[in-house]
């Protein structure tokens, strides 16, 4: 039996996998159904991780975190996990090649991954002026005009942020009415740099070589099109969450989740069922950046050794 299974080798995973094999546990299996690195391999620019001055791409970013925990003795399964069950006192990890392997403990980073609208453009410019993250990739637009879509409390709060570091934030909704709190809107509201466009849908993001240059949006009551120039767009309408391993067969879930599916947890990561942790962007409240879901990997792990130690 595992002392420990770790599902999901982003930066929480791998994060937990250091910790867990430097921090003396035997046994220790991370189950990735990918290249280790999680959501951040896909964007092409990563400046903001303490200590990394150098900016660099989120695959060379993450590509010494794996040779880090090999070093130390983590095991990689390249496996998809469908289910984590609980049986007497350990745990089932259930595996898509139908495999199950037992474990003492477990850590759940499986992370998510931000809504994309669909929108003709958003793919080609995808990390070329299209961004799921203000506090990422908002200075990368310094003074410069930037448009924000999604009319939820994430696009508001967001674009807050933006009007701080760009020259002009378009807030770019589909209806008149918002479901961003009262305050936060009021918030917005007040900010000079903030305009609100409202009941408008994009048409079509458009760009060049460079990356994107503007917008084609349409009033969808007036049914009438509008061409905007920004130099980036922020697409913030929602966020989906990796939470399938935690469902049963019953379709109940394995620990108390939210109504999003976020697993809830306490300040060591610890789910409501002894054993099972959830660390990194499919906790509650994550921040989503690389070095909150890498602390929480740590805090896991440090969780899981102290587990292991009293449940001997
Ligand atoms: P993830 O990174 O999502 O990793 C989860 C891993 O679990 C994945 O590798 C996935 O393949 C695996 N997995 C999922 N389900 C299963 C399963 N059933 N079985 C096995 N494996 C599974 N943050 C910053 O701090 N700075 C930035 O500049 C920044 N830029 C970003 C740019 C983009 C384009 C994106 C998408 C995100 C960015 N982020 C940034 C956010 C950051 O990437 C995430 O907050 C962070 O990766 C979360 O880490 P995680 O380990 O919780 O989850
Ligand atoms: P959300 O509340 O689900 O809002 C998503 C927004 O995006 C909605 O306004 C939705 O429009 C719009 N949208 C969805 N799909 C779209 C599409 N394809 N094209 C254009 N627009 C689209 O998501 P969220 O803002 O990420 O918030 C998620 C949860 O976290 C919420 O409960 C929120 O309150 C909470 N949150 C709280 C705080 C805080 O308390 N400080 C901060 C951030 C988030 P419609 O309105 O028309 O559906």
């Amino acid at each position: 039996m595992l002392e420990l299974a770790i599902i999901g080798g982003g930066p929480a995973g791998l994060s937990a996998g250091l910790y867990a094999t430097r921090g003396g546990l035997k046994e220790v299996v991370m189950f990735e159904k990918g290249m280790p690195g999680g959501q951040i391999t896909s964007s092409s620019e990563m400046e903001n991780y303490p200590g990394v001055a150098e900016v660099k791409s989120g695959f060379d970013f993450m590509m010494p975190w794996q040779e880090q925990c090999f070093r130390f003795g983590l095991k990689h399964e390249m496996a998809e996990v469908v289910r984590v069950k609980r049986k007497e006192n350990h745990f089932v990890v259930v595996l898509s090649n139908q495999k199950e392997v037992e474990a003492k403990s477990v850590i759940v980073a499986t992370g998510g991954s931000p809504k994309r609208s669909g929108v003709k453009g958003e793919d080609v410019y995808w990390g070329k002026g299209v961004s799921s993250c203000a506090t990422c990739d908002g200075f990368f637009y310094k003074n410069k005009e930037v448009a924000v879509l999604g009319g939820g409390d994430t696009a508001v709060e967001e674009s807050i942020y933006l009007a701080k570091i760009c020259s002009k934030v378009t807030l770019i909704h589909r209806r008149n009415a918002f479901r961003a709190s009262p305050v936060t809107l009021e918030r917005a509201k007040n900010e000079a740099k903030i305009e609100f466009l409202t009941p408008y849908g994009i048409e079509e993001i458009c760009g060049n070589d460079s990356g994107v240059t503007g917008l084609k949006l349409k009033n969808l009551e007036e049914e009438t099109i509008k061409e905007i120039k920004v130099d980036g767009i922020f697409v913030l309408i929602g966020f989906n969450v990796n939470n399938s391993v935690l469902m049963q067969e019953d379709g109940s879930a394995i620990c108390a989740t939210n109504e999003y599916g976020q697993a809830i947890v306490n300040l060591k990561m610890e789910t409501n069922i002894p054993g099972l942790f959830v660390a990194g962007d499919l906790r509650i409240d994550a921040p989503k950046q690389v070095v909150c879901a890498a602390a929480d990997g740590a805090t896991a792990a440090l969780g899981a050794i102290e587990y292991i130690e009293h449940h001997k």
